[in-house]
């Protein structure tokens, strides 16, 4: 409570920053820092939504082919490089919230066009958010869950329901940083569980699965599993950032 308040006072004192490139300046992102902001763009793989570097003859790219990836489709809005990550760090690490609703509002944009149109599907209908949970223990030192803002955003532009309760973190897992991608499935595998409360909200539902960043997926793949199992109909994943195929994030 303090911490916060302290922290308010000290950004109120202080003079404004850019959250990417720290130059003084009125705006929480520079117009330069933004310029350097790259949109995943084509071409990106249609299941994943990774930007793809295979020249793989499907539509879906080397990676996520034959594979599950728990979710119908997925994807993201920046390259997770950059100045994109040093404002994600800033939002994350540093509990700069000004960098996370930037990046929430960017996010809020790119979907304005409808669900049909990012997902690639005609008549694509969607039902509730449902953010990505962290575990208590790691909530508590956070104190924010880097994916709830960004989720809400969603819910109140699109008139969804937001269900920040949907999802449970059940076993703390290891930071999946450095992480192969078995490695990353075995970390997360059984992470996840529907509350028992929550059941009858979920039931027969079209969920937007919401999280900060997609590396191989398998955080996305464990969540969308644990919702089908509490009776979500379907599940889309979206996420603020994603890596470049194959780029492991530092
Ligand atoms: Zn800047
Ligand atoms: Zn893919």
């Amino acid at each position: 409570m303090w911490d916060r308040a302290w922290r308010r006072l000290i950004q109120l004192l202080l003079p404004a920053r850019c959250a990417g490139c720290q130059q003084l300046g009125p705006e929480v992102v520079c117009a330069d820092c933004r310029a350097q902001l790259e949109p995943v763009g084509e071409p990106f793989c249609v299941r994943c939504g990774r930007r793809r570097l295979t020249d793989f003859a499907s539509p879906d790219c080397g990676e996520c082919h034959g594979e599950s990836i728990g979710v119908v489709r997925a994807r993201s809005l920046y390259i997770y490089a950059g100045i994109g990550r040093e404002l994600l760090h800033q939002y994350k690490f540093n509990g700069y919230l000004g960098a996370g609703r930037f990046l929430a509002e960017r996010l809020a944009e790119r979907t304005a066009p409808g669900w049909p149109e990012l997902f690639g599907e005609p008549d694509l209908k969607l039902d509730a958010v449902v953010p990505v949970p962290l575990h208590p223990r790691r909530l508590r030192q956070r104190r924010f869950n880097q994916s709830l803002l960004p989720a809400r955003l969603l819910a109140e532009r699109h008139g969804l329901s937001c269900l920040p309760q949907g999802l449970v973190r059940t076993r703390e897992t290891e930071t999946q940083v450095g992480l192969s991608a078995a490695q990353r499935r075995d970390n997360v595998r059984g992470a996840f569980s529907v509350p028992d409360t929550m059941l009858a909200e979920l039931t027969g539902k079209r969920v937007l699965l919401v999280d900060d960043l997609m590396t191989t997926g398998a955080t996305l793949a464990s969540c969308a599993r644990t919702l089908k199992r509490g009776g979500a109909a379907a599940v889309y994943g979206l996420t603020l950032f994603s890596t470049v195929q194959r780029i492991e994030p530092t």
